[in-house]
Order: C-alpha cells, then structure tokens, then sequence
C-alpha cells in the first residue's frame, strides 16, 4: 500500500521503516531539511537497535524514501499517518500545534480520498479537531473529497523500538468507518499474522487508551519508589520486597523497579497531559497528581543521598557519572533523571566526568562547552580523578563493574547507585561506600 508519514522522529521513522519492511511504499516527509538530506544520505537521526540496517535496505530498495515535499508526499499516500510531536503546553497539556499544522497542510493539498491516521499521543477530542481543520482547509479551496480520520495510537518503547513495531502486542485502532477499518487492516495484516492483535474501539476509547497506558505504567514505577523512601526509613531493602511482590501473578515483575526517577518523552508529559484533560471536564484526577509528584521528588533523591553523605559540602568535588539517557539503549535525554542530578551537582560547586554509551552528542548539543563537564568516551575514563560515582541509567555494560578497580580508581571510594544495579554487600565488601534506592539496610 502507498503509505505516507508525517514526521520523522522516533515514532514516524519506525512506523515509516517497519511499514516499508514488509513491502508497503513509503514516503517519510519532515520539515527538518537537515534531517531528510541526512537520511537520503543514510545518516540515522537517532540511536535505536537494529534501526540503521532497515532504513537503509528499504530506502536502496526503493519503498522508503525521505522528503520534505509534502504535497508531493500527500500526492502519494492512501494512508496519511500523523507522527509529529506532541510537547507539553505551559498549562501541561498536550501542545497540538505541530498535529494542527499537518492538518492544515493535508487539507490544504489533498486531491483525493485518503485515511488519516493519528499516531502521535494526543488528548481525547483531537481526532474530531484534525477532522474540521482538514475539512476548513478543502473548504477554503473549494475542493470536495472525502477522508476518514482514525486514532492509532503507538506503543513502541525506544530502545527497543523496531520489535515492538514488527511484533506488537496490540493494534489499536479507533474509527468509525469500517472502509478504514478495514484498510487499516489490511495495512497491518503482515503484523498480525500469528493471532490476532487489531484491537478495533471508537476514536476516543483509542485515544484515551495511549495516556491510560504510559498513566498505568508510570503509576507503577512511582508506587515502587514510594515504597523504596518508606524500605530507606523503616530499614528495609526494596530490593527484597520488589522480589517478595513481583512473584505474585496479579502484580507480576514488570516496571516495579525503584530507581531515580521516569524520564523521557512520554511518561512525564502524558501523565500531566491526562491530569489536565480530566480538570477540564470537570474532574481532579488525584492518582496523577500524585504520581507526577513522586517523581518529581525522586529526581531530586539521589542528589540528597550524595548530601548526606557529604555532609552537605558537595563544592569542588568531581563525580563520575555513568548514563546520561533517561534510559539504556537510546540517545534520547528528554527529561531524563541525569540532567536534574547534573544541574543540582553544578548548583552545589561540583565537576561532573560523565559517561554514556549513546548519548555523548545528545549532551554535548543540549549542555555545550562548560568548564564543570567533561563526557568521557569511556565508563573508565570518567572514573579518572573522580571522588565518587554515580550511575542513573542501567546500561548492560555497568553491571558488573570490578570493584576493586573502582575503589582504587574513586578518591573517596563511594558509589551512588541510582538503579539498584548492585549488591550492597558485594560493593561493601570491596572497601566501598554504597547508597542504593530504597535500602534501607545500607544507609
Ligand atoms: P520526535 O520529536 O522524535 O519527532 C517529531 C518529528 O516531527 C520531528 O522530526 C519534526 O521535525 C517533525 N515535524 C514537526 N512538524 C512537522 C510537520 N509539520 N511536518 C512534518 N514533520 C514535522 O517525536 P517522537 O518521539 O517520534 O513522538 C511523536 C509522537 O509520538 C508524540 O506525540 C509522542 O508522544 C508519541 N509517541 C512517542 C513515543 C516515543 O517513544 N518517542 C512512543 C509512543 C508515542
């Protein structure tokens, strides 16, 4: 099918690859010229596994093809989808300028029949809001074509993006036209081979559904740092009682993992997103505010570890800090737990040697040349002159370090554990300091 994609981000360059993977034609439009030119070149914007490979066999084979000519790309779709950004307005809710403005285009250039397809993360409402600008747009020009506009929301999680994108655990699909229903179908049949994973549900169900589900997963992550701050004071180890509930099948092991804190582009923003929609119809949605609120407190509690620790006199100390992405496997810092623990670090008069896998660039792009950072090309040369360490993102690479080393490399010969990587007892033993997430037992 001649499928086009409007953005080219995480999410549209995914869908747009995916989609060309299994022999759609695609076409990815973007407004970011450098971007596109990037691309064409074979340039991959973004780090995400298995990613580089798959654009670049389906754009030398002709069905993924990049371009920041939309007419031309409306020209060609069947499929419009919709995979700009959604950032947090001032108020909290989901800025929808982006969305709007590629419906402004679509209507403004659109010749013929086609569905549309929303999938990026927007507020219950907004499909009926793509449908009247679209149609205002053929309006003013005079031009009468029909078109669906359907909610497809997507659930990849970066770092993992393209799995998830060919082996999805559901499709939703939220329209009121079976003809797109039923070319969405079809779009998606080669993903829905094995059982079946199209979901079919009204516009707004869809739409509420994306934010139920990052709220949902959000809400547990703050649950267990919650009950981590209670392990810290009553003297317990989370880590023992994430074990103790995560056995249980109705509360299974999954994101119960205490830590410094949710970052990225979703989470945060989707949580106060859904608080806002809900205050605007009239209702206080407590349990969000709650959870955003945890977290916010959480991203501020490693840097209180390394206070108390210090006794509050953090100036002219240099911390290595390993992981600045708000996750493992991606570049992306979007509100990741790193930036806050650095900017507090930085407040207090202390240097920071940090070290990332990916995310080297990202930084450097969003901290520039400062005097109080080096980013090291490795997790041992951060280490160099560094008094302590601190880890925030749990790449596989941090995981068995050699304390040993470590003790010999840290001035002070302390480790800041800010994902519970660790054993207390096997960092303790190698004549280290150790400050974990919730436990108790070490602090
Ligand atoms: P992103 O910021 O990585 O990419 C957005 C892209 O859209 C950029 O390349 C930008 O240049 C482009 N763009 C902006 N205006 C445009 C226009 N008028 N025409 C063409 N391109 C335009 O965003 P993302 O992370 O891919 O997220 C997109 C949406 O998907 C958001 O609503 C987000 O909430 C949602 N989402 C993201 C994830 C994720 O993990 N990143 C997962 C699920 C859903």
């Amino acid at each position: 099918m001649r499928v086009t994609i409007f953005g080219t981000g995480y999410v549209g360059l995914v869908t747009g690859t995916c989609l060309a993977d299994v022999g759609h034609d695609v076409v990815c439009v973007d407004i970011d010229q450098a971007k596109v030119d990037g691309l064409n070149r074979g340039v991959i914007p973004i780090y995400e596994p298995g990613l580089e490979p798959m654009v670049k066999a389906n754009h030398a084979a002709g069905r993924l093809t990049f371009t920041t000519d939309a007419p031309s790309a409306i020209a060609h779709g069947d499929i419009i989808f919709i995979a700009v950004g959604t950032p947090p307005d001032e108020d909290g809710s989901a800025d929808l300028k982006y969305v709007l403005a590629v419906a402004r285009t679509i209507g403004g250039h659109l010749e013929r029949g086609v569905v549309v397809v929303n999938k990026s993360t927007v507020p219950v409402g907004t499909a009926d809001k793509v449908r009247q600008t679209i149609a205002g747009e053929l309006a003013a020009r005079g031009v009468d074509v029909a078109f669906d506009v359907v909610s497809n929301p997507e659930f990849l999680k970066e770092g993992d993006a393209v799995n998830d994108c060919m082996r999805p655990d559901r499709i939703i699909v939220g329209a009121s036209s079976q003809q797109a229903i039923d070319r969405l179908k079809r779009l998606y049949a080669p993903f829905n081979r094995n059982h079946e994973r199209i979901v079919v549900m009204d516009v707004r169900s869809a739409e509420l559904t994306k934010y139920a589900a990052n709220a949902m997963l959000a809400t547990k992550i703050s649950f267990m740092n919650e009950i981590a701050n209670i392990a810290e004071r009553v003297g317990a180890d989370v880590e023992m009682v994430r074990q103790g509930i995560g056995s249980d099948p109705r509360i299974g092991w999954h994101f119960i993992y205490p830590g410094a804190g949710y970052g990225g582009s979703c989470f945060p923003k989707d949580v106060q997103a859904l608080a806002r929609t809900s205050q605007q119809h009239g209702y206080r949605a407590e349990l969000l505010g709650a959870v955003e609120s945890v977290n916010e407190r959480q991203k501020g509690h490693l840097f209180e570890l390394i206070e108390r620790h210090y006794g509050g006199s953090i100036a002219g100390r240099t911390f290595a800090v390993w992981g600045l992405a708000f996750k493992p496997n991606t570049d992306d810092m979007r509100e990741a737990s790193s930036r806050r623990l650095l900017q507090q670090l930085w407040d207090a008069g202390a240097r920071v040697r940090a070290y990332d896998p990916e995310a080297t660039e990202e930084a450097q792009r969003i901290f520039g040349e400062r005097e109080d950072l080096v980013l090291c090309d490795s997790a041992r040369a951060a280490l160099a002159d560094a008094d302590a360490l601190v880890v925030v993102t749990e790449w596989k690479q941090f995981r068995s370090p050699d304390f040993q080393r470590l003790r010999q490399s840290l001035t002070d010969a302390v480790i800041f554990d800010g994902r519970n990587l660790y054993h207390p007892d096997e960092v303790e033993a190698a004549g280290l300091a150790y400050y974990g997430i919730g436990r108790g037992r070490s602090i």
